[in-house]
C-alpha cells in the first residue's frame, strides 16, 4: 500500500535531485551545469560634507534611539504615468505598514520630509562620481538629468529616489576577464531601517540623502568566485579616489543571481564582500530547485487548464481543536489568534522540497507570511514538518473535513484576524507561483550564506523624470582636467604589488585601504627594502589593527611620518614594528615620546657588538647548551633590547653566530 511518507528522506532526495554540492566542493563545471550569471550593483557613499539635495550635514549617525521627533506615515500606491500599478507598490500597500522615521535635527530639515523641493544638486558629490565614471571608463553623459526611481518601503519618505545616470557603457579588468559595465549613477541613499515588527517599520533619517553611486555590471560573472572578485575590484576602484566613506554601511552590494531557465533575483545590501561566493551559491541552487519543483508540478498537472484552476482550499478553524507542541505565546493564544488550515492540493512532497541548505519550499511560504501579511514567525506548521513541533498536530482530521487527496499537503498557519485574508491570499499566490518556477523578487541576505524573500521585484517603470530639477550640463573641461588626475587603475596596481614582492594574502588589505600612493611615496623617498614595507603594512599593521582599536585620530601617513623620523635619526627602521601599537591608539604622540616609553636608548654599533665577547663566556659558564643555534638565540635575546632601532638584527646575528664559531674554534684548539 501507501509507503510512510518521511520528510526527512524527501528532503535528502529532493537535495540529491537538485544536484547541491556545497561551495567547497564545486567545481565551474556544477556552475555551468546550472547556468551560474550574475551581475552587481555596487553603493558607495561619498565623502562629502553636506548631503546631494540639501545643505544638511552628511556621515553624522546617531544611536537609534537619540532622536528629536517622530514622523509616522502611511504608505499608499497611487498610479504610475502609464495607468498602471507596480507590483511591488502593490505588494506594500498589502502590508498596511505605518512607517515611523524618527528624525535629529542636527541632521535633517524639511526637504528629506518631503516639505521643500530639493536644493541644487552637491557639486562636491558629482565631480567625484565623474572621476568615478571616468575610471570605470564608462562614456559621460553631456546633460545630467535627475529622474525618479519608486521606492514604496518607506524608506524614502517622499516614495522616490532621486537618481541620475552619469555614465554608461564601461568595463572593468579581472584576473581572466573584463566584465562590462552598464552604468554609474548618482543617487541619494535612503534611510536606515531600525526595526519592522508586525505592522511597523520604524527608519532612521540620518543616513538619508547621503550622496551615494551605484555602479551596475552586465550580468559577465559565471562562478561566485567572480562574483566576489568584480565586487572588489569596484570597492577598490572606488576607494582608489581617496574621496568616498570607508565606515561600516558605507559599501554596500546588490547582487542579482539566475540559474538557466530562472528568473533574476536580487540579493540586496550585501556589505561584506567575503560574503558573496556563498550567498549566489546558494541562490543558484534554490532557483535550480525552485525548478525541479516546478518540473514536478507540471507532471501532476500536465493540462494547462488543470494548473490555472489551481486554488487551495481553507478553512477557519477553532484553536481549542489544536493540539500541537509549541508554547502558547508562539501559537498566540494568548493575542486570541484566528487559526486556519489550508489544503494545498498535489503539494505532497514540494513543501519537504530541498530548497536551500537547512531550508525546504515550506519555508518561501512562511517568509512570505511574515513580510507580506506581516505575521511574526512562527507563523505556520505543515505536514512535511522535520523538526517535532508538528508531531501532535491532528493532520488526519484537518484531511478529513477536507475530504482531500494523498497527494496534497497541508498548513495550519495563524495570526491576528485582520491579517488572515492576506495571509490565505499569500500561500494562494506563492504555491501557484511555483507552477512558473523562480519568482521575480529581492531577498535579504544572512551570515551563514542563506536568503530571505524580502520584496517583489519592482517593474521596468519605476522611473520617471523629476520635474523638480533642472538638467545640468556637463563641461567638457571638468572632463579633461578629471582625466588628467585619475588614479592608476586597480588591475595595473595589483601588477605593481607582484613587482614589489608582496605577499598575495595582503593585495586586498592594501587596495581596500588606498595604501598603493603612500607606498608609492615611502620608496622614493626613504629608500627602504620593499620586501620589509610589505610585512610592515601587511602582517604588522593588519595584525594590530585586529588587535587594539585604534584611535579616530589614526591615519596611515603617520606611518610615513615615523619612517622618516627613523631615518632622520639614522635609527633602524626594524624598531617601528614595536612603535605601530602606540601610534594606533596615540596617533598625535611624537616619536621620541613613545620610543621613551619603550626604553629606548640610542647607542654605537661597536658598542653593542663590544658586548659579545662577554656574552659568549657567560654562556659557556652556565651551560645551557653547547648547541650553536641556542647559543645564538640566548646571545640574541640579551643583545635585542640594546639593539633594536640601533642596528638590523639580521646584520647582527649573523656577526654573533660569526663569533661564535670563532670563539668555540679557540676552545676546540
Ligand atoms: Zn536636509
Amino acid at each position: 500500500m501507501d509507503q510512510v511518507f518521511d520528510p526527512r528522506t524527501n528532503y535528502k532526495q529532493t537535495q540529491k535531485d537538485v544536484g547541491y554540492v556545497t561551495r567547497k566542493d564545486a567545481t565551474q563545471e556544477d556552475y555551468d551545469r546550472v547556468g551560474f550569471k550574475a551581475g552587481l550593483e555596487v553603493h558607495q557613499q561619498l565623502k562629502t560634507k553636506k548631503k546631494l539635495f540639501c545643505n544638511c550635514p552628511a556621515g553624522i549617525y546617531n544611536d537609534d534611539d537619540n532622536y528629536d521627533a517622530e514622523i509616522i506615515r502611511h504608505m499608499r500606491p497611487t498610479l504610475s504615468e502609464l495607468g498602471e500599478y507596480d507590483g511591488t507598490a502593490l505588494m506594500e500597500f498589502k502590508t498596511r505598514k505605518n512607517i515611523i522615521y524618527r528624525i535629529k535635527n542636527e541632521t535633517t530639515c524639511t526637504y528629506e520630509i518631503d516639505d521643500t523641493p530639493p536644493f541644487p544638486i552637491n557639486r562636491e558629490a558629482l565631480d567625484i562620481a565623474l572621476v568615478i565614471s571616468l575610471l570605470s571608463k564608462l562614456n559621460i553623459v553631456g546633460e545630467v538629468h535627475i529622474t525618479r526611481k519608486q521606492y514604496l518601503d518607506g524608506s524614502i519618505p517622499t516614495g522616490f529616489q532621486r537618481t541620475a545616470i552619469l555614465g554608461v557603457e564601461g568595463e572593468i579588468q579581472l584576473k581572466n576577464k573584463k566584465v562590462r559595465l552598464i552604468q554609474l549613477s548618482i543617487e541619494e541613499d535612503a534611510c536606515r531601517e531600525i526595526s519592522d515588527i508586525a505592522h511597523v517599520r520604524t527608519y532612521k533619517t540620518d543616513r538619508l540623502g547621503i550622496p551615494l553611486i551605484e555602479t551596475v555590471t552586465y550580468p559577465d560573472f559565471s562562478n561566485p568566485d567572480e562574483v566576489r572578485e568584480g565586487a572588489d575590484y569596484i570597492r577598490y576602484l572606488n576607494r582608489s579616489t581617496g574621496k568616498v566613506r570607508v565606515g561600516s554601511g558605507s559599501g554596500r552590494d546588490d547582487v542579482n543571481v539566475s540559474c538557466r531557465g530562472g528568473s533574476r533575483v536580487e540579493i540586496k545590501g550585501v556589505s561584506h564582500n567575503k560574503q558573496i561566493p556563498e550567498l549566489t551559491h546558494n541562490e543558484v541552487f534554490r532557483q535550480f530547485a525552485l525548478l525541479k519543483i516546478r518540473d514536478k508540478l507540471f507532471k501532476r498537472f500536465p493540462s494547462s487548464k488543470k494548473r490555472t484552476e489551481w486554488s487551495i482550499v481553507h478553512k477557519t478553524i477553532k484553536p481549542d481543536k489544536i493540539t500541537f507542541n509549541i508554547n502558547s505565546k508562539q501559537k498566540g493564544t494568548d493575542k486570541k489568534f484566528t487559526y486556519v488550515s489550508i489544503n494545498l492540493p498535489g503539494f505532497k512532497g514540494i513543501l519537504s522540497h530541498f530548497t536551500q541548505p537547512g531550508q525546504m519550499f515550506a519555508n518561501e511560504l512562511s517568509d512570505r507570511l511574515k513580510v507580506i501579511a506581516c505575521i511574526e514567525k512562527p507563523n505556520m506548521i505543515h505536514s512535511e514538518q522535520i523538526d517535532l513541533s508538528a508531531k501532535n498536530v491532528n493532520f488526519h482530521a484537518i484531511r478529513s473535513t477536507f475530504q482531500s487527496g494523498k497527494n496534497d499537503a497541508f498548513l495550519l498557519i495563524w495570526g491576528p484576524e485582520d491579517d488572515i485574508p492576506t495571509a490565505i491570499d499569500t500561500i494562494e499566490e506563492r504555491c501557484r507561483m511555483a507552477f512558473e518556477g523562480v519568482p521575480n523578487e529581492s531577498r535579504k541576505s544572512f551570515k551563514d550564506g542563506t536568503t530571505i524573500f524580502e520584496r517583489v521585484l519592482p517593474g521596468a517603470d519605476r522611473m520617471y523624470p523629476d520635474t523638480d530639477s533642472p538638467p545640468i550640463p556637463i563641461d567638457d573641461k571638468d572632463i579633461k582636467q578629471f582625466n588628467k588626475e585619475l588614479p592608476i587603475e586597480i588591475h595595473k596596481r595589483y601588477t605593481q604589488l607582484i613587482k614589489w614582492n608582496f605577499p598575495i594574502d595582503i593585495h586586498g588589505y592594501i587596495l581596500r585601504n588606498n595604501l598603493c600612493p603612500l607606498l608609492e611615496k615611502i620608496f622614493k623617498d626613504l629608500d627602504i627594502d620593499p620586501k620589509f614595507i610589505g610585512t610592515l603594512f601587511g602582517h604588522t599593521l593588519k595584525h594590530h589593527l585586529g588587535q587594539i582599536e585604534p584611535s579616530p585620530d589614526f591615519k596611515y601617513e603617520r606611518i610615513y611620518d615615523l619612517l622618516l623620523f627613523l631615518k632622520k635619526n639614522n635609527l633602524d627602521f626594524e624598531i617601528s614594528k614595536s612603535v605601530i601599537p602606540q601610534i594606533y591608539s596615540h596617533p598625535n604622540k611624537d616619536f621620541s615620546s613613545i620610543l621613551k616609553t619603550l626604553k629606548f636608548k640610542k647607542t654605537s654599533r661597536p658598542n653593542i657588538l663590544s658586548k659579545i665577547p662577554d656574552l659568549n663566556k657567560k654562556f659557556n659558564q652556565i651551560h645551557v647548551s653547547k648547541n650553536s643555534h641556542s647559543r645564538v638565540d640566548w646571545i640574541m635575546g640579551k643583545l635585542r633590547p640594546f639593539a633594536l632601532g640601533n642596528m638590523d638584527l639580521k646584520t647582527l646575528s649573523e656577526i654573533v653566530e660569526k663569533k661564535e664559531f670563532s670563539s668555540q674554534n679557540k676552545i676546540q684548539t
